[in-house]
């Protein structure tokens, strides 16, 4: 979902001070600050990268997991496997974006010393934006893969031409460097629209692009309420056939590798886990040399940009050019939903944080 810093329906608030402000919530309820200046650097930079799914608005649904002692400030991760290119964390639920900021870190190191990393990272609560990792990879002058299952609650995304949920949004990034540019960065989910898109039209009483979401006969529909009402459909996968083969990708790299847990029916725990697998690659440690691999990568990306536009669009962009430039007009502010931002709040208080700390719209 792309939002501006513009929208009148929108409060605006100084990016900094909401970031204080998170931070401040999870530091009430007991982590350490460190982990929540993480969180919050995460949740602010997907807000202000346009995917307002993946920001300050998951709060609430992080506070409940909190209340119901699923996350948990103790829960702490355990290294299984620590050999050569290998490294197997489990996160045991403790809070996602800190643990997969701190696993990233580590693979980075890693395939600095051995030219590649296999990393897999089990049990984490859920971790967020995968392109966020992704860019901390690329901006290591490393190529990044990424391969993330959700599990923890029911299936959302039903296979091709099935007709029940199966899957989770599954979601699937690479991350390219470019040197002196922003990074090539294609992070995606690997249903059609996300659940969160499907929320929104269902609240406010509209339709769907018809086939984005199918009923329980497996018919296209544009109507939302098959996720929400009985009898219930499901997302569709991205890309028919395409999609619904990455997202099985997604689930067996991230899981089966490591034994780690798939999505099923009984793995509902009311919120979103996720087991994540990354494959960082150092260029410069290929024939090529890293020269020759940046100027072949720049040739082909404006070989690609150089297209000319379809009629009534202004131009080709690369993955990640949505993401930079809503960061480019965003600056230091940060938006939110009235709706959401009540939520934020409401869980914000029942955690300690008193009324006063809670930041003024600008
Ligand atoms: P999306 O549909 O907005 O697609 C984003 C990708 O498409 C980006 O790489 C972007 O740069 C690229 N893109 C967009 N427009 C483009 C254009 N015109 N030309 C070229 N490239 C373009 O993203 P989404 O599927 O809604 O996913 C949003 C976020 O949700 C992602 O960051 C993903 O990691 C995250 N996610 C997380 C979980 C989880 O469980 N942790 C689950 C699902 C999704």
């Amino acid at each position: 979902m792309t939002t501006t810093a513009k929208s009148p329906d929108l409060l605006a608030f100084d990016a900094t001070v909401m970031h204080a402000f998170i931070a401040r919530i999870f530091e009430t309820a007991g982590w350490p600050k460190n982990d929540c200046t993480i969180l919050s650097d995460h949740l602010i930079t997907a807000d202000q990268s346009g995917h307002a799914s993946h920001g300050i608005g998951m709060t609430p649904m992080y506070v409940e997991a909190f209340e119901a002692g699923t996350v948990l400030p103790g829960n702490a991760p355990v290294t299984k496997v620590e050999s050569g290119p290998f490294l197997t964390i489990d996160a045991r639920l403790c809070l996602g974006q800190p643990i997969a900021f701190r696993t990233t870190e580590r693979g980075i190191a890693i395939a600095r010393r051995e030219g590649v990393a296999l990393v897999n990272l089990l049990n984490a609560f859920h971790i967020g934006r995968i392109g966020h990792y992704g860019e901390m990879v690329a901006a290591a002058s490393l190529i990044g893969l990424f391969w993330v299952n959700v599990h923890g609650r029911p299936p959302l995304v039903a296979p091709y031409l099935g007709r029940e949920p199966r899957f989770g949004t599954n979601p699937h990034c690479v991350a390219i460097p470019r040197p002196g540019a922003q990074p090539f960065l294609l992070d995606f989910a690997t249903s059609e629209i996300a659940m969160g898109k499907a929320r929104v039209a269902y609240a406010q009483g509209k339709s769907v692009r018809k086939g984005a979401v199918i009923d329980h006969r497996g018919r296209e529909t544009d109507r939302p309420a098959v996720m929400f009402e009985d009898p219930r459909g499901a997302l569709s996968p991205m890309g028919a056939h395409k999609g619904y083969g990455l997202s099985l990708v997604c689930e067996l790299l991230s899981s089966v590798l490591g034994g780690a847990s798939t999505i099923s029916e009984d793995c509902d725990h009311g919120t979103v886990h996720n087991n994540m697998l990354m494959i960082l690659i150092d260029p410069a440690r290929l024939g090529n040399g890293s020269a020759d691999f940046r100027d072949a990568v720049e040739r082909h990306l404006e070989w690609a940009r150089s297209c000319p536009p379809a009629e009534g669009e202004a131009e080709v962009l690369l993955p990640g050019d949505p993401e930079f430039r809503a960061r480019q007009r965003f600056g230091g502010t940060t938006v939110i939903e009235p709706f959401t931002w009540n939520e934020i709040c409401a869980a914000a208080k029942r955690i300690g944080v008193p009324e006063t700390a809670i930041p003024q719209p600008k």
